[in-house]
């Protein structure tokens, strides 16, 4: 059996640890490989490796640095249909949707190329006479990334690239279900010309993540996941004196008003709905519709999930399967569960036919019309290929049970009214809002990150957020000394 190595100091890596987990194909339901579960020591090594990488790459010119995320840009955007089929054979999720990962992580690598630009400080000439104050920044160290299952490529590179670029040096640690394609960024980089050390991937679990977090070598903790580990993981690396960045689950809502074109409206609630089988943070789970449309809305939501197909993602499907059978279990006990709670299940997606091997991980889209907002079928994040709808009587109502969510990491609004959507713009409790947009995933010169129980921390992901948090800035007073500055003053000093 195949075993996924770490990658440290620019060559595979066994570590210590003889603990491994299974890594599965979910598209036939077996397992196709091993990924090896770091010990804490085998963290402690990869911390250490960095660190001593640290000066080096932080005092390479800004010149050098750029060149060589340029290179990494260039050959990622020549073999991204590899790391592709990296990410379909072990997430699922169909070749397009899994290439359009890419495409996202690329943005990021750019903006990152732009590093010259993005770490210039600011100057402020004869603040006092004859004293100029300025500004610089300065990468923080070794940096800890920490990601989950549901982007294996894109969530690290809207971290990595950016950390590197600003003169720090990195050990990730991905998620242990879908592990090999931070294993193949990072041979790429290292193709690239980054020197060893720099860029360090280290797989495990809870044990790996505890030692990341418990490690004072390490500065930051960028972590992406649920939000029950990502409060603890702000909450650990905060008492360790670490900056961090936590971003937790969803419950994403789209808002249909009745002037909305029902048709864009469903077409975008089947895409945003289903898409990668609803194993996205930005996906919509809620359609919050008002009384007066929501049956003619259910009606064409329902006729356009008759024409999805499902199956492998290498074949022409639409939707792949779900990322393991336990996580499949738990997603389909849903159905049964909005039935007990009142929910009129729409289209029920057990049994669904399937384009693929019978093993597979498969669960159908399903819908849901009438969901109580009490059932848990509401309340949870199920992470799966289920869509509820709410009926609400007016838009305020609409407005009010979407911003009494503990989440707030994305919404949509549908509607053809620039008055109703500049109100819900101002008035919803959400970090990213789409207006006829259903997944508003910022570009990557914006930042990426949402509110309440989504992000834990201050600063978002990637854009000048990101350039914030893997950068600390110093203020620099300085003065040309002449005989006027002589003489004993022990007051505060005034700038005069
Ligand atoms: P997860 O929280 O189970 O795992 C995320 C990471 O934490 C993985 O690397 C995992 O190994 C590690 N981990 C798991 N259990 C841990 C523990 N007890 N202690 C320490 N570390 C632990 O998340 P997942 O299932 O991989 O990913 C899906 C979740 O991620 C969803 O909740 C989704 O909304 C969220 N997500 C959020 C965003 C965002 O930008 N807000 C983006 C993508 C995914």
């Amino acid at each position: 059996m195949d075993i996924v190595n770490h990658w440290l100091s620019g060559a595979s890596f066994e570590g210590e640890s003889t603990r491994t987990a299974p890594v599965y194909n979910p598209a036939i339901g077996t397992v196709a490989r091993e990924v090896r579960l770091a010990s804490a020591a085998d963290i402690d090594s990869a911390v250490a490796v960095a660190k001593a990488a640290f000066p080096g790459w932080a005092e390479t010119s800004l010149a050098k640095r750029q060149a060589v995320i340029f290179t990494f840009r260039e050959l990622l955007n020549e073999r991204k249909e590899e790391v592709a089929r990296i990410l379909t054979a072990e997430h699922g999720k169909v070749l397009s949707d899994a290439l359009g990962e890419v495409a996202r992580g690329l943005e990021v690598v750019e903006f990152a190329a732009g590093i010259p630009h993005l770490m210039k400080g600011e100057y402020s000439e004869n603040v006092s006479t004859g004293v100029d104050v300025y500004t610089t920044r300065e990468p923080i160290g070794v940096v800890g990334i920490i990601s989950p299952f549901n982007f294996p490529a894109m969530v690290p590179l809207w971290f990595f690239p950016l950390a590197i670029a600003a003169g720090n040096t990195v050990v990730l640690k991905p998620s242990e279900k879908d592990p090999s394609a931070s294993i193949w960024l990072a041979e790429l980089f290292a193709e690239a010309g980054l020197p060893h050390g720099v860029f360090n991937v280290i797989h495990g679990d809870k044990v790996a993540v505890d030692a990341l977090l418990e490690n004072p070598d390490v500065a930051s903790i960028s972590f992406v996941g649920s939000t029950p580990i990502a409060r603890y993981i702000y909450e650990t690396a905060a008492s360790n004196g670490k900056r961090v960045q936590a971003l937790g689950g969803a419950k994403n809502h789209m808002l249909v008003l009745p002037d909305a074109d029902l048709d864009l409206a469903a077409d975008a609630a089947v895409n945003a709905g289903f898409g990668s089988a609803g194993e996205r943070c930005m996906a919509i789970s809620v359609i919050v519709a008002v009384d007066t449309i929501a049956d003619e809305l259910v009606a064409k939501i329902a006729e356009r999930m008759t024409g999805l197909k499902v199956g492998d993602g290498l074949r022409s499907c639409d939707m792949g399967p779900l990322i393991t059978r336990e996580h499949r279990d738990k997603v389909s006990g849903y159905i049964e569960l909005a039935e007990v709670d009142g929910a009129t299940v729409v289209v029920d997606g057990r049994g669904v036919e399937i384009d693929g091997e019978p093993n597979g991980f498969w669960l159908g889209p399903t819908l849901f019309d009438r969901v109580p907002p009490s059932s848990k079928v509401y309340i949870d994040e199920i992470f799966g290929p289920l869509l509820s709808v709410v009926r609400v009587p007016s838009f305020d109502e609409g407005i009010e049970l979407i911003n009494s969510s503990p989440y707030g990491n994305g919404t949509a609004i549908f509607t053809n009214d620039g008055g109703a959507a500049r109100k819900f713009q101002r008035e919803i409790q959400v970090g990213m809002i789409g207006i006829n947009v259903p997944i508003p995933v910022p570009v990557a010169y914006h930042s990426f990150g949402g509110w309440k129980n989504s992000l834990f921390g201050d600063t978002k992901a990637y854009g000048s957020d990101g350039v914030r948090f893997f950068t600390r800035e110093k203020a620099v007073t300085r003065r040309w000394l002449d005989p006027s500055h002589g003489g004993i003053n022990l007051g505060f000093p005034e700038n005069r």
